[in-house]
């Protein structure tokens, strides 16, 4: 076959191929033509989940008349002036127009700011029409229909019309967390309209975008390091997704899905949250355009760093920092939802509020309540066990009130063996037991693992545990390091092992269990590796043996004693697999589930 020149055409399409994938790729292609020309308010509106129409209206600079045959020609681009170095616009390549145009119906229409009169260019199937007048606004307006008709092949590929509508709300969430100056507006037919007012910052932008909950349950990030900022919220490890989806992570404005940074942002809450869960978090680097390259996908977003350690380090350590400085604190999520749901089902109307105190105030229910369903189950499991419970004295002196201001506030009474239930000052605490003293026997088993040899604790007699074959050998093969962490085995014959020292940290434990639960972790952990380097991982599984189990009574001052420990230990208000220590009911959640606000 002879070699040939493909048509421009062609050209255009094989490029669209990277620059267009779906429907969200145009729109984010099209928003961000309107934020590069200054727009203050864009409105995005979408059909067929952006199949059948997608059309973008901004306010910005527009384009002038004769411009308008350029912008949609390939490679032509108004933003290239100082070079690819110093790019500072979002676009640059000169080539979604063009590209869009060679997928879809294009139809732009500009009016300059100043002129006093719009034009209208359109493109269909490679032809591009002359320009002609058009009423308009100040702005652009630019519209594509019936995307991908001109390849069936790639429209084959879509996913469903929903699942396109909703990769077109992340793609404009995305941007506009990067500009909360910016008013966005988001309609169609196939979608809740969403409205983005203009705000003063982003910590109010993302507050309309990921909610009030998002705002309560996090850190605010801000770091800095060899000229590389970060900035930006990340949520408590308890406030954690089941997918990665709400990780929003932005380079010098530009939102990206960059393997690395996603893998450093796990690396941060690697010790705090289960392995199958997703911290929520919305990060925002910003460094010099030479310490990075965006040039790497045009599409794909990912970027490439001079410095990559650099990065990662950054990330890391500053959630991190910022988590740990978050000590104790729990997500009140939990609470907050529970109240809601209660305060949602119960009748609040004005005709179940009895307008003077009902005569049996604590008998028969009012005519026409009905409790709402579960009330009585949570109450029961809340509070059953109160008045028998030994624990609580009726002649208790009622306890201070510098007490009660410590963040875990006064130990008032144990239930069902492992809650413990304190009063501060506007409201109540309730601990799980167990829970928590994990994470506090990991902490300082990790600083104790972290600094010298572990002290130990000989057994009298030794304990002798059977395990298989393949066990054995794990553990023998790793009876030196395990020994520098405090625990001391050898095998016992071919199918067990004796155990003759453990952590002394771990108090009294059931050494098989923890034994059977080590050589378990062994078996995942690849030979090459230090057990130091898996730290995490082996004090995890001794810190669950080590723990308070529940059903263990607690006398007050070990209750007392547990609580201020949480208080002084970073990360104490996660257990080690990213739940809550604590969940905590303020007064006002309390009186609203009385419905007395
Ligand atoms: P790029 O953004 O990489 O320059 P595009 O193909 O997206 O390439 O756009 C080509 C040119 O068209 C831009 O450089 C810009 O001058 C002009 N343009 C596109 N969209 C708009 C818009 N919404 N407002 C003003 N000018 C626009
Ligand atoms: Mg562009």
């Amino acid at each position: 076959m002879p070699i040939r020149r493909l048509s421009e055409d062609m050209v255009n399409r094989i490029a669209a191929g990277e620059v267009v994938e779906r429907p969200a790729s145009v729109v984010k292609e099209l928003v961000e033509n309107a934020i590069d020309a200054g727009a203050r308010r864009i409105e995005v509106a979408t059909a067929g989940g952006g199949l059948a129409l997608i059309r973008i209206t901004d306010d910005g600079g527009g384009i002038d008349r004769d411009d308008l045959p350029l912008a949609v020609e390939r490679h032509c681009t108004s933003k290239l002036d100082g070079g690819l170095d110093a790019i500072r616009t979002l676009g640059f390549r000169g080539e979604a127009l063009a590209s869009i145009a060679a997928v879809g119906r294009l139809t732009v229409t500009s009016r300059r700011r100043g002129a006093d009169a719009g034009w209208a260019i359109a493109v269909d199937g490679g032809r591009v029409s002359a320009a002609v007048p058009a009423a308009a606004a100040p702005g652009t307006r630019v519209e594509v229909s019936d995307l991908f008709f001109a390849t069936p092949a790639r429209l084959k590929f879509m996913k469903s019309e929903r699942a396109e509508t909703a990769a077109i709300t992340e793609t404009v969430r995305r941007l506009a967390m990067t500009n909360p100056g910016i008013r966005f507006a988001l309609s169609g037919p196939d979608r809740a309209l969403t409205d983005l007012p203009a705000t003063d910052g982003f910590a109010e932008r993302l507050e309309q975008i990921l909610g009030r909950d998002f705002a309560e349950n996090s850190v605010e990030i801000e770091a800095e390091r060899g000229g590389v900022r970060l900035s930006g919220r990340a949520g408590l490890p308890t406030y954690n997704r089941g997918n990665a989806v709400q990780q929003y992570l932005f380079v010098n404005g530009r939102a990206v899905r960059d393997k690395q940074l996603l893998g450093a942002l796990r690396g941060a809450y690697a010790d705090f949250i289960g392995r199958d869960r997703h911290p929520v978090a919305a990060l925002f680097i910003d460094l010099p355009p030479d310490m990075v390259d965006v040039n790497v996908h045009p599409a794909k977003a990912e970027v490439r760093f001079r410095d990559p350690g650099l990065v990662r380090g950054l990330v890391v350590g500053a959630v991190r920092e910022a988590l740990a400085g978050a000590g104790h604190r729990a997500t009140r999520t939990g609470a907050a939802a529970m109240a809601d749901a209660f305060a949602r089902r119960a009748p609040m109307a004005p005709a179940f509020r009895p307008a003077a105190p009902a005569r049996e105030p604590y008998g028969a229910p009012l005519p026409g309540f009905t409790p709402p369903p579960g009330l009585a189950e949570a109450a029961q499991a809340l509070f059953a066990d109160l008045p028998a419970s030994a624990d609580i004295r009726a002649d208790a002196p009622a306890p201070a009130a510098a007490d009660l201001a410590r963040p875990l506030g006064v130990p008032r009474a144990q239930i069902h063996e492992n809650y413990i239930v304190a009063q501060t000052t506007d409201g109540l605490v309730v601990v799980d037991q167990h829970a928590a003293h994990e994470r506090l026997v990991y902490e300082r088993l990790k600083a104790a693992l972290g600094s010298a040899a572990v002290p130990r604790q000989l057994l009298l007699v030794p304990e002798i545990v059977d395990l298989a074959e393949d066990d054995v050998e794990r553990l023998a093969g790793r009876a030196g390091e395990l020994a520098e962490l405090g625990l001391v085995v050898e095998p016992f014959g071919p199918g067990a092992v004796a155990v003759r020292e453990l952590p002394a940290i771990l108090g009294k434990v059931d050494a098989a269990g923890l034994v059977r639960d080590l050589a378990d972790e062994l078996a995942d952990i690849d030979t090459a590796t230090t057990l130091r380097s898996s730290l995490d991982r082996v004090a995890g599984t001794m810190a669950c043996h080590g723990s308070v189990r529940s059903g263990r009574r607690l006398r007050p001052e070990e209750m007392d004693a547990l609580l201020r420990d949480m208080e002084r230990t970073p990360h104490s208000g996660q257990c080690i697999h990213g739940r809550p220590t604590y969940i905590e009911l303020k007064l006002a959640d309390i009186e609203r589930l009385f419905g007395r606000r």
